[in-house]
């Protein structure tokens, strides 16, 4: 009984570990280099899953991502 228990706790744990784990990675948001790597297809498939994921609710990352251009390389320059 005590060993249900115990394996029932750690499961518990570990799901939640995952959870803040992934809320994170998500809660980040996108910098303008991931922007430009993402439209020239330059990440990985992980990356360009979490970077979806974060533009799917976070607005201001989904507005810079309109915004960039990624073969602009100057941009810093162009007011
Ligand atoms: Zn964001």
């Amino acid at each position: 009984m005590l060993t249900v228990f115990a394996l029932l706790t750690i499961s518990t744990a570990v799901v939640v570990y995952l959870k803040i784990k992934n809320a994170s990675s998500i809660l980040r948001h996108i910098t303008v280099s991931e922007i430009k790597a993402y439209k020239r297809s330059e990440i990985s498939q992980d990356d360009r899953r979490q970077i979806t994921r974060h533009i799917s609710y976070c607005a201001k990352c989904r507005q810079l991502m309109l915004d960039t251009d990624p073969d602009e390389m100057i941009e810093h320059l162009v007011e």
